[in-house]
């Protein structure tokens, strides 16, 4: 939660409970990454793991004819980040790896070292539009936060001055990634993006396959609240029925608003 600047439960007597289904999914979502290679679902993922992690994962996956590469070193900082945090010298670090078949990872690292960031997303599963619309926005124009573009960019979004209303499944829901809660790992070109919903179906139904189910539940029900999107001055204010947050986002003078629900809500 390196860009959090606060976060705040709509009822503080459910902080216990929700902090510990909160961690537990996030737990869960650490081993989906790599075992969403394991299935066959993508060829690499990129981690943030600690040394002593690294040995620990090392000898699991390796059962799979899984490797870990440490591709290089990362400040410490929690859960989603939208940019990666070189550490200070004499600051803790965490290794950013690479995990995958040792030719794959191997790949990725040469992708990494020449910035062949189209190759580096073919790599970890990113589907190819939403691969063009992270090139568009947030290597060209430098966003740091892609919510307005992805949310105007999709099919029935109604647009009223600074306002957008959209509606799309659990699966594209990124607006929660900065506490974590995601069902995919990248940024979705638009809410109704049918690759970013089969993959999110697919992570999830690995999560379950792994006897994830009580926190593929959870992650699933918060991913299908309503969300609400406000952003001015930099920083964006994302509010569901159970809690709230704040977080950086790209600079804009007048308040710009998101508001979205769960087109399959009634599934
Ligand atoms: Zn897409």
């Amino acid at each position: 939660m390196s860009h959090i600047i606060d976060f705040s439960l709509s009822c503080e007597r459910e902080h216990p409970y929700w902090k510990s289904q909160l961690t537990q999914a996030l737990l869960a979502w650490q081993e989906i990454e790599w075992l969403s290679i394991a299935y066959g679902l993508r060829r690499c993922a990129l981690a943030t793991i600690n040394v002593e992690r690294i040995k620990q994962l090392s000898c699991r996956v390796d059962n799979y004819g899984i490797s870990i590469l440490p591709i290089a070193k990362v400040a410490k900082g929690q859960s989603y980040q939208a940019s990666i945090k070189w550490p200070m010298p004499g600051e803790q670090y965490n290794y950013l790896c690479a995990i995958g078949a040792s030719n794959d990872v191997s790949e990725f690292k040469d992708a990494w070292e020449n910035n062949n960031n189209e190759l580096i997303g073919s790599l970890l599963g990113y589907p190819k539009c939403c691969r063009t619309f992270f090139k568009i926005f947030w290597e060209e124009n430098k966003l740091i936060d892609t919510t307005w573009q992805m949310s105007i960019a999709t099919d029935g979004a109604i647009l009223n001055n600074n306002g957008c209303v959209v509606k799309g499944p659990l699966e594209t829901n990124v607006m929660l990634r900065g506490v974590g809660l995601r069902s995919v790992l990248h940024l979705p070109c638009n809410h109704q993006c049918e690759k970013s919903i089969y993959i999110g179906e697919q992570l999830l139904a690995i999560g379950n396959r792994a006897g994830f189910n009580e926190q593929v539940d959870f992650i699933k029900r918060v991913l299908s609240l309503p969300v609400l999107w406000s952003a001015i001055d930099g920083i964006a204010e994302i509010e569901t029925s159970l809690f709230k947050f704040r977080t950086l986002t790209d600079h804009s003078s007048t308040r710009m608003v998101v508001k979205r629900t769960d087109s399959r809500k009634n599934r």
